[in-house]
């Protein structure tokens, strides 16, 4: 149960035509955040995460030489839930300890919220504990010290040592007597936040990935020259990253940009006839890799079917969008007036991605593609708080409450933000919740909270009946 007193286990995923959805993991609908616990082995780590468990689960004892690797369990004090990573699977001999449990650490600072690190107090820092300590100082998530097998008041005195790790106050906890325990999970609990953060992809880092996609001829290595070129600012090398030959770096608007797999752009290599099926595969590959696309559609031609095919891709990817109207400088008064109505027909789909008009060819706007993209990708890693979400679903509901069914009125209890990238939403309910009420709900989050240039997905999560027990 969390803290509304709701159980995910209870829910099942449904989708539009009341299907029940399966293969999902409960733990990505109420995204919990994960604790990291990392420390030497026989320093009482094991003893420490049985009393952290929310429920019973054997915890293999720290047996020499049996390899765990990272094991995680579900956790759980004052009604909040959160992950717990024992980073175990350690090597019995002592000559390769030291970098094995630093990497153990350097793992738990990629994938966890917080990190404890766990020392034996009764023995004080070694010389490995120092050096995890080191690597650990340079966590950009909060860690935590605990001094485990405090059991008398000297080895209490002995804690304040433990001060030197440069890991802040040092929590004392006696295994034996279960002492301290409750005041570790309250300081971690403390620093855990809400929901986990956000890891994208390889990487998750650098420069954000773009891909510029478009039917042949519609002007995207034109672009690609326009954008790197007019800014002469086609950035070899940033620090830190190595860039895939096949990709270039674009500044734009003080942003440097990684536009994915644009090798054959730059190149100019025409695609021969027939290839397009080829062309498509790169297509969706592009899309796959980057965080944002940029669309390219021409102008100057009725919109067709192939740049719908592309639009919908990059829909279903979930990647941010941003549209492009190239060789602007082609239209006239004529196609811009059948343009508004091809609009109105073909992109209703993607009506929340912004559309810029440009010309690869005079530079028209081509300024303003920074920006767009800025734009896209903030919205599409927004997170709406959970409270700020439900007082707003609430008197959504209270004003337009889901239509009637079968003579019940579905009930939305609570709805969350599972995750960013793109923001996904879920909302559970006591009864199945039509397409049109969705779309509702979508048209109306995006009022309320924007999202302009990101795709939102919404699920619905059903109370299951279960048969009364006697
Ligand atoms: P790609 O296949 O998408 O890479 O398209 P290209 O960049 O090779 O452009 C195809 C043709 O359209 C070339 O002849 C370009 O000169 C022309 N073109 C590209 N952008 C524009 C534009 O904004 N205006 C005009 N008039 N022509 C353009």
């Amino acid at each position: 149960m969390d803290r509304l007193g709701l159980d995910p286990g209870e829910f099942v995923a449904v989708d539009e035509e009341g299907r029940v959805a399966s293969g999902i993991d409960p733990d990505e609908v109420l995204a919990v955040p994960t604790l990291a616990v990392v420390g030497r082995p026989n320093v009482g780590k094991s003893t420490l995460v049985n009393r952290m468990l929310g429920r019973r689960e054997a915890v293999v004892q720290d047996v020499p030489g049996v390899t765990r690797d990272r094991v995680v369990y579900d956790g759980l004090w004052n009604g909040r839930r959160f992950k717990l990573m024992d980073t175990g699977g350690w090597e019995p001999d002592a000559a390769g300890l030291q970098g094995f449990v630093a990497q153990q650490a350097e793992t738990a600072m990629r994938s966890a919220d917080a990190v404890l690190l766990v020392v034996d107090a009764s023995v004080g820092a070694t010389t490995t504990d120092q050096a995890v300590a080191r690597v650990l100082r340079r966590a950009d998530i909060p860690v935590l010290l605990c001094a485990t097998k405090v059991d008398d008041d000297r080895l209490t005195a002995d804690t304040a040592e433990l001060w030197k790790l440069g890991l802040g106050e040092p929590i004392p906890v006696s295994g034996l007597h279960g002492r301290g325990s409750g005041d570790l999970l309250d300081a971690i609990l403390d620093v855990l936040p809400e929901t986990p953060r956000e890891t994208f992809g390889p990487g998750g880092e650098g420069p954000r990935r773009v891909a510029l996609v478009g039917k042949p001829n519609v002007g995207k290595s034109s672009l690609l020259n326009k954008l790197s070129g007019e800014q002469r600012s086609v950035v070899h090398d940033v620090a830190g990253t190595t860039v895939d030959p096949v990709d270039s770096l674009v500044e734009l608007d003080g942003h440097t940009y990684r536009f994915v797999d644009t090798a054959g752009l730059r190149k100019r290599v025409k695609m021969a006839s027939g290839m397009e099926y080829y062309a498509s595969l790169r297509t969706s590959a592009a899309i796959d890799a980057a965080e944002v696309a940029l669309v390219l559609i021409d102008a100057s031609e009725p919109i067709a079917e192939q740049d719908q095919r592309v639009l919908s891709m990059v829909a279903e990817s979930g990647r941010a969008l941003v549209i492009l109207f190239n060789k602007w400088d082609l239209v006239d008064e004529e196609r811009r007036y059948q343009m508004t109505r091809e609009l109105e027909r073909d992109l209703i789909s993607v009506r929340w991605a912004e559309r810029v008009n440009v010309s690869a060819l005079t530079g028209r706007s081509v300024q303003r593609v920074g920006p767009a993209l800025e734009r896209a990708l903030e919205s599409w890693d927004t997170r709406i708080p959970t409270g700020r979400l439900n007082q707003w679903l609430s008197d959504l509901v209270a004003a337009t409450p889901p239509p009637v069914r079968g003579g019940k009125q579905p009930k939305i209890m609570f709805a969350t933000q599972a995750a960013t990238r793109p923001p996904t939403f879920v909302l559970f309910t006591s009864g199945f919740l039509e397409a049109g009420y969705r779309r509702f709900v979508e048209r109306k989050l995006r009022e309320e909270f924007g999202f302009a240039g990101s795709p939102i997905r919404l699920s619905v999560r059903v109370r299951e009946k279960r048969p009364r027990k006697k």
